[in-house]
């Protein structure tokens, strides 16, 4: 599987849209400083489903919307897309190029979609868990990462050994399973306080 472009549209800097593409090999995105070379990888975290607007580096979610400059004026929405390169199947899904898009408004209404169909970012979180490019997956290494890595306790460093064995995935259903398991034993026991009640 490989990123193959992102498309960016009324995200932080980026008031136009702008496409960029990623060849094979090593892609170096050089430029001065405030030039928004970081505000790429932010939108790349954000269309994953970053939901920290501190990691994003604002204040508020809607600080990702383009904020107007002295000569133009903020837009409404921001959207990001991501295309990804499925043709080895990595990805559960029967498609040989996927793409993840994520759009919000400064009414705060937000949206995801798969391949242009509106989804739940569940699915989207279901689809790249155990890839490493999830949200926190360990393929977006950030300015500061290899240290905080380096330093995190045993069981977080356990956490980026399981998404890349590919355990995540089955933990994360186990956790649903239990919570089901849970609920059907609280309704069991109403259902019993009832039966004896009627007894
Ligand atoms: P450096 O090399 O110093 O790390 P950089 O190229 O990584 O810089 P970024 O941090 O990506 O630069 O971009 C910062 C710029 O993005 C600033 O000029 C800031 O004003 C602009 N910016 C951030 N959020 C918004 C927004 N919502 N609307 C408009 N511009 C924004």
């Amino acid at each position: 599987m490989q990123l193959k472009s992102v498309e960016i549209k009324g995200f932080k800097s980026f008031a136009d849209k702008v496409d960029l593409d990623f060849t094979h090999g090593i892609t170096a995105i050089v430029g001065p400083n405030g030039s928004g070379k970081s505000n790429i990888v932010d939108a790349i975290r954000w269309v994953l489903g970053e939901q920290s607007a501190k990691t994003l580096r604002g204040a508020k979610m809607e600080d990702v919307i383009f904020a107007g400059t002295e000569n133009r004026k903020q837009l409404n929405y921001a959207e990001v897309s991501l295309i990804l390169d499925n043709g080895d199947g990595l990805l559960p899904i029967e498609y040989n190029e996927v793409k993840i898009t994520r759009r919000l408004y400064r009414s705060g209404e937000s949206e995801y979609m798969l391949n242009n169909s509106i989804c739940r970012l569940k699915d989207i979180y279901e689809l790249l868990m155990d890839t490493g490019i999830g949200v926190d997956g360990y393929s977006i290494i950030g300015q500061g990462k290899v240290e905080e890595i380096l330093s995190s306790k045993a069981e977080d460093r356990r956490s980026i050994f399981e998404e890349a064995t590919g355990i995540t995935k089955f933990k994360s259903r186990k956790i649903e399973a239990e919570k089901k398991l849970e609920n059907t034993r609280q309704n069991l026991i109403r259902i019993n306080d009832i039966i004896s009640e009627l007894e």
